[in-house]
């Protein structure tokens, strides 16, 4: 993986370094977090290890700063011994996970490895997608119907998109949505997803009021397409095996 570093402690970021290029990663390490966000929300990373305590920019801040920048990049919070209520504000902001410190190698490494992982097992996402008579170009953030003008894609379609067909086949909820599209709690009124959505189907769908690409599914949220089948003899396997 192509690892960010932000650490201000000069021993702590030379020893993770080592030990994080030890096991093969790719690590740009900086020490303020500032430059964290800058180079976080710039570049191309697969995961994120952000200290809380840090100097120019603290580490909740960053950590929402390349949430609304790049919902997908797995953060994972160092926190101070003890910082109970620390852990549970990083994690809300969109921190995927977090190690308390004093940590060892060990465990360190071990929960850099749950990303890596995760990240071997989730293929990546098609930029093109073509369905019937609609291609959407994620990359180019249009939309092309044929017979219709091009539409272009707000970041945040592009992001529900994106989202959505990662997890093509099954139900999305409005709360999955805000915390990794927005970056925002789930606990919040859910009216905004709602309102995108339905601006979004007004450029993908044929008839918005009977969406057949954006599928509402009640009580949940919504799917890209309609929901995979329970597993049936003969039909071939959408791939969702884990
Ligand atoms: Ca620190």
């Amino acid at each position: 993986m192509r690892i960010l570093l932000v650490e201000d402690e000069v021993m702590l970021r030379d020893g993770l370094t080592d030990l994080l290029e030890g096991a093969g990663h790719e690590v740009v390490a900086v020490g303020d977090g500032l430059t964290g966000a800058e180079r976080g929300t710039a570049e191309a990373f697969d995961m994120v290890v952000l200290d809380l305590m840090l100097p120019r920019l603290d580490g909740l801040e960053v950590c929402r700063r390349l949430r609304l920048a790049r919902p997908a990049l797995p953060v994972l919070m160092l926190t101070a011994k003890g910082d109970e209520a620390d852990k549970v504000a990083g994690l809300s902001t969109g921190a995927d996970d977090y190690v308390t410190k004093p940590f060892s190698p060990r465990e360190l490494l071990a929960r850099v490895e749950v990303f890596a992982r995760r990240l071997r097992a989730t293929p990546a996402a098609p930029e093109i997608i073509v369905r019937g008579d609609l291609t959407l170009d994620l990359g180019r953030c249009a939309c092309v119907r044929t017979g219709r003008p091009e539409e272009v894609l707000t970041a945040r379609e592009v992001g529900i998109l994106r989202w959505l067909v990662r997890h093509e086949g099954r139900a999305v909820s409005r709360a999955e949505l805000l915390e990794h599209v927005w970056g925002l709690s789930p606990n919040l009124e859910t009216r905004t997803v709602d309102v995108t959505i339905a601006n979004l189907r007004k450029k993908v769908e044929d008839d918005p009021k009977d969406p057949s690409i954006i599928v509402s599914v009640k009580g949940v949220g919504y799917s890209f397409g309609p929901l995979a089948r329970a597993t049936t003899r003969g039909a071939g396997g959408a791939g969702g095996q884990r």
